[in-house]
């Protein structure tokens, strides 16, 4: 049988309780799921790829459980190259409400345009991340607020030794 396996692509600009919740719901469902942290030029990013790599790569062990290997990789350009490249077959994204629906949708057609071989696979939040983004986790925490239990106990660390 040939292997499953995903790309989870996103800006992870930083790891958040959302994104290790959508991970953990992948991981029955996959053999190996590839964390793509997309490098883009054009935002502004709190943490450089190589600082997100290495965040989520020092968290992953916390929420590995049974067969599926978890891989973590960085990327630029296409998704769907990467995941080609990468011989995935799913590209997992998370859907929090309706208004991630509408934007989700339009890449998820985009993408199977690109590459009709790779199917696009939706899991909803809990809903005690559904409003939790990273950009939220950032205005709020540069603002002087609380994201505890929003965020992993590491990227808060890490958060606050950006902002010293
Ligand atoms: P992007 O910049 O591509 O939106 P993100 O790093 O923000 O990338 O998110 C990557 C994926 O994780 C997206 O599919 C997004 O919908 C999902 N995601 C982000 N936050 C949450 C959350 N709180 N709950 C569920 N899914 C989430």
């Amino acid at each position: 049988m040939s292997l499953r396996r995903a790309i989870f692509p996103g800006s992870f600009d930083p790891l958040t309780n959302g994104h290790l919740d959508i991970i953990k719901r992948s991981l029955p469902l996959f053999d190996e799921i590839i964390i793509a942290v997309l490098n883009n030029p054009e935002k502004n990013p709190m943490f450089s790829v190589e600082e997100r790599c290495a965040l989520i790569r020092q968290i992953l062990p916390e929420i590995k459980n049974g067969e599926c290997d978890l891989v973590v990789d960085s990327f630029s350009g296409l998704t769907a190259d990467f995941a080609r490249k990468r011989k995935a077959t799913a590209i997992v994204r998370g859907i929090r409400a309706v208004s991630d629906y509408e934007y989700e949708l339009r890449m998820a057609l985009m993408n199977r345009r690109l590459e009709p071989s790779i199917e696009t696979v939706f899991l909803m939040a809990a809903e005690e991340y559904s409003y939790v983004s990273s950009n939220l986790m950032k205005q709020v925490f540069t603002l002087g607020g609380r994201v505890e239990g929003l965020v992993p106990t590491l990227v808060e660390a890490k958060m606050r030794e950006k902002l010293k």
